[in-house]
């Protein structure tokens, strides 16, 4: 396939008038457009304004798609123990696959390829199941909670950890290698040592694992380990061995000058989640100094009920403008940072290589976005656009691994009236498992 349009290779290289061609899973070539033309004259062609690397969601929460609007105006542990816990809780299976479906259809739809997804305790292979039929790539994990976690969620150390290795047995790899494990403790406020220790075990036993975690999101929560360890929150899990270059960390707000100086020497990726971070006004990270100090940084949604959309856009757009309005200085965080954060950066903590630019010999996850819209007149700057003023409704193609799961603006791959169909026949009841946590949360 040859697809043709303004090809933005990466965060600094822009081909105007451009052409990728795509030979099975792979990119075979990247240039001029007539020049590739020439080259490949048999190859079917399809044009688009502009081709953009498929973006990397760096922190989500898939399985959450169905809480949307039903817990705003709320601070991280009310939010959590109140509203989000007793949901996943209520979840059977059926829901779960229909909840993480509407997920993945909504970052296939708004140019997301790859998806660092934090799932619930029960049900991880509903998840996995509709991961691999949406076609999207991702590293997903089942959650770990063996301490002050509600009924429902609350599970025995060893037999959580044994779950986690029956789906890593049968998951890790999985869709020709688009699906990954990440092992995925919830936060250390519901995890036991043993329970984190045994994550890094599990992590450590199989090639290519990586870690997952929320980390010094909100100050109650990091108040909350320092009770329960005497330690700083990074410092913890850098104790039990969940900091390195296999580890992604949600968050980082709160982090105090030997948290950072870890998070550096260890290779520990974060992720930033402005707009979750501003919605459950949990603070600002310091984003622009973990830039800084060399810490590889990603960008996510979080989950619906937090942010409550998971289109890459518009959190590229958040994530520069609250650097900016943070450090009054409007030089922070620029385009092409965040551009970076939500391409390549984000393919590194995810540990696919070869993903995060148009390059010869990668990976085919290439998203195509029209710019004949009024919020792109006149179209001076195209990385401008991207980062400031495109919305996810833009995107009209969506590639991922060389498979079309979108093309002129419908999914391909799954019906996507049915997917919302479905998920609005769901009635949430969390009353059931709500007592029970508010008593739970700190
Ligand atoms: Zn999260």
């Amino acid at each position: 396939m040859l697809l043709t349009g303004s090809v933005v290779a990466d965060s600094s290289t822009v081909v105007e008038d451009g052409a990728v061609v795509v030979d099975g899973s792979r990119i075979e070539a990247v240039g001029e457009r007539a020049t590739i033309r020439e080259q490949y004259p048999e190859h079917e062609v399809d044009s688009y304004d502009v081709l953009i690397p498929g973006l990397v969601g760096g922190h989500v929460h898939s399985v959450q798609s169905l809480g949307r609007g039903i817990a705003d105006d709320t601070e991280l542990l009310d939010w959590l123990f109140d509203y989000v816990l007793p949901m996943e809780a209520s979840l059977d299976a059926e829901q779960m696959e229909i909840a993480a479906t509407l997920g993945y259809l909504e970052l296939v739809e708004s140019g997301t390829t790859t998806c660092i997804d934090h799932l619930s305790v029960a049900h991880a292979d509903a998840a996995f199941e509709a991961a691999g039929e949406m076609g999207i790539r991702g590293l997903l994990g089942k959650v770990l909670m063996d301490q002050r976690s509600p009924e429902g969620l609350l599970e025995d150390t060893d037999a959580a950890l044994a779950e986690t290795e029956r789906l890593i047995q049968t998951y890790h790899g999985a869709f020709d290698d688009r699906i990954r494990y990440a092992v995925t403790p919830r936060f250390a406020v519901s995890c036991s040592e043993e329970c984190l220790r045994g994550a890094r075990e599990l992590a450590d036993a199989y090639d290519g694992v990586r870690i997952h975690t929320h980390a010094s999101e909100n100050r109650s929560e990091i108040a909350t380990v320092e009770e329960d360890t005497g330690m700083r929150n990074v410092e913890w899990l850098d104790e039990v061995g969940l900091t390195g270059e296999d580890v992604v960390l949600a968050h980082c707000v709160w982090t105090d000058e030997r948290e950072r100086e870890i998070l550096a020497e260890t290779g520990t990726h974060v992720t930033y989640c402005p707009s979750s971070n501003m919605k459950l006004a949990s603070g600002i990270a310091p984003i622009a100094e973990y830039v800084d100090r060399g810490i590889n940084v990603a960008l996510g949604n979080d989950g619906p009920p937090c942010n409550n959309t998971l289109d890459p856009f518009t959190e590229m757009r958040q994530a520069s403008l609250l650097q900016k309005v943070d450090s009054l200085d409007p030089t922070a965080t620029p385009a092409q940072h965040v551009f970076d954060m939500a391409t390549v950066n984000g393919a590194r903590a995810a540990g696919f290589e070869k993903l995060g630019a148009l390059r010869e010999g990668w990976r085919a996850d290439i998203v195509g976005i029209r710019t004949d819209v009024t919020r792109a007149t006149p179209l001076h700057d195209v990385l401008s656009h991207l980062v400031f003023a495109a919305h996810g409704d833009d995107v009209q193609f969506t590639m991922v691994d060389g498979e079309v799961l979108q093309r002129d603006g419908e999914v391909v791959v799954a019906d996507a009236d049915e997917i919302r169909r479905r998920a609005n026949a769901v009635g949430l009841d969390l009353d059931e498992y709500r007592e029970d946590a508010r008593q739970i949360g700190p």
